[in-house]
């Protein structure tokens, strides 16, 4: 039907030309609450267009940063993430502040230092602009966010002071000056027209605080196979771990933070959600341990959340299996069923009772890696799918409201993946609820299984 344009780019099987080289980055680094992701995400929805599309942004998030283009050059935005620190930033907040800069500044072509005029030059601001000085070797150009007022060029003026050049005043929420700055971000970029696709699968080890996650990279890392550490571009975040099996390559992310921990105590809760968090973002799948010998908290479920609310695949790791005692034929069971109530948002990853420790079942994670991947990437037929909706409607019809006002679904495809996101267009919206939402995703799921990954229901109107 026309007007049902979807302009979601699935390319056709066979068409990807050989690709030649990186695109470049473009980090966006401040301090939080600056604006960073507000500017990120303005500059790469400009990248989707089309009104449609740009309904669905959030949805259809690339996985690791987020792709965009200006003019005639096409890039990445890297957002160096939403730090949250303490009242009084110590040491703790620099050095992660540090180690989240230096992973996107040693890939960057370019830096957007994003700041709030509103909130003049902040003491944060100043430490950044010395850090930026000393560490960062291509050109950074210097946002004033939220200067949308008026005298948006007179609050940005002040931010001369900080000696980073010429103060572009700018505002994220409404998209003034954006473009002068990216006119002139853009203009020093190199140009690449058939860039290189990282192929690496991006698989984040979760959890909180002792459950093994260091001991199960080390296994996994350790284990006979290759560390591949110079591949050209694959080698810049020093922190991730780059590791081959049967064939294929893993990245495996948040390394540092996991590694460092012993040296510097960060004590807080939000470091660690944080740390998890960033590391959940850049991933197509997250490993969430879970330790077997302890209750489950609600810290579990925080994280498992965010897995589901950045659509990225999952698999559950049930560790410490070695250290249960008095294992019998129901153990396996038990604990199964447990984690599985426990975390009521991941029903559809699979569950790897393991052992880092011994290495027990942990061969098997690269497999369920694997199919979450493909489930993950995977794009059903518009026809399939309709097949299982008329099936789904039939079964149980979109209950009219009081009104008497009834749902009409016409039909459905599949709009994207990473996750498999299925659009269905309807007369109106509202007139579909939750439990009937809920129990479509539930059809789609129980015909099509999707195991390992979340997937995305979105309901369109006509108008
Ligand atoms: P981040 O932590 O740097 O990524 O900041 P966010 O993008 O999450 O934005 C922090 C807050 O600033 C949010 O409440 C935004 O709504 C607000 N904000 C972002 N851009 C602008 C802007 O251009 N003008 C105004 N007034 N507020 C903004
Ligand atoms: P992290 O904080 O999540 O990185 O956890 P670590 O990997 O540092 O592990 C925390 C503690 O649990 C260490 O003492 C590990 O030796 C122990 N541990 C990790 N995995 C296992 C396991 O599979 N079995 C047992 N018994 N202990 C484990």
């Amino acid at each position: 039907e026309e007007g049902w344009t979807l302009e979601e780019d699935l390319p056709e099987e066979g068409t990807v030309s050989e690709p030649k080289q990186r695109l470049p980055m473009v980090a966006v680094i401040g301090r939080p609450n600056v604006g960073k992701s507000m500017i990120v995400n303005r500059l790469s929805e400009s990248y989707r267009g089309g009104s449609i599309v740009h309904d669905l942004v959030g949805t259809t998030r690339d996985r690791t940063y987020r792709r965009a283009f200006w003019a005639d050059k096409e890039f990445f935005v890297v957002d160096t993430g939403g730090l949250i620190f303490e009242d009084d930033p110590n040491q703790v907040f620099l050095k992660e502040i540090r180690q989240q800069a230096l992973i996107a500044l040693e890939e960057a072509a370019a830096v957007i230092f994003v700041t709030d005029g509103q909130q003049g030059v902040n003491p944060l601001d100043e430490q950044i602009a010395v850090f930026l000085r000393k560490e960062c070797k291509v050109p950074v150009y210097l946002a004033v966010n939220k200067c949308e007022s008026d005298n948006g060029e007179f609050m940005a003026a002040e931010f001369w002071t900080l000696g980073m050049g010429q103060p572009f005043a700018v505002s994220g929420i409404h998209g003034t000056g954006t473009g002068d700055l990216m006119d002139e971000v853009c203009f020093n970029l190199p140009k690449v027209v058939d860039p290189v696709e990282d192929t690496a699968i991006n698989v984040s080890i979760i959890g909180k605080p002792n459950v093994g996650k260091s001991t199960l990279l080390n296994r996994l890392v350790q284990s006979d196979r290759a560390i591949v550490s110079n591949i050209p571009g694959t080698t810049r975040d020093s922190v991730d771990e780059m590791v081959e099996n049967d064939g294929k390559l893993y990245r495996l992310i948040d390394t540092a933070g996991i590694r460092r921990k012993r040296g510097i105590e960060y004590g807080t809760e939000f470091f660690m959600i944080n740390r998890a968090f960033n590391a959940i973002r850049r991933s197509d799948v997250s490993l969430l341990l879970v330790d077997g010998t302890e209750d489950m908290s609600d810290q579990d479920g925080k994280i498992a959340e965010r897995v589901v609310d950045e659509g990225r695949g999952c698999v559950i790791i049930c560790n410490k299996w070695d250290a249960i005692e008095d294992k019998d034929n129901s153990s396996w069971k038990k604990m199964n069923d447990y984690v599985r109530e426990s975390l009521p948002q991941l029903t559809w990853a699979p569950i790897v009772v393991a052992s880092a420790l011994t290495g027990q079942r942990t061969a098997n994670v690269f497999k369920e890696v694997d199919n979450a991947v493909e489930q993950h990437r995977r794009r059903v037929s518009t026809a399939v799918l309709n097949e299982v909706l008329y099936e789904a409607v039939s079964w149980h019809k979109p209950p009219a409201t009081k009104a008497g006002r009834q749902g009409k679904i016409y039909y459905c495809t599949q709009v994207s993946v990473r996750p498999p996101t299925i659009a269905m267009f309807v007369n109106d919206p509202s007139l579909f609820r939750e439990n009937y939402r809920r129990y479509m995703e539930g059809q789609f799921r129980k015909a099509l299984g999707f195991a390992g990954t979340p997937i995305r229901v979105v309901w369109r109107g006509k108008s």
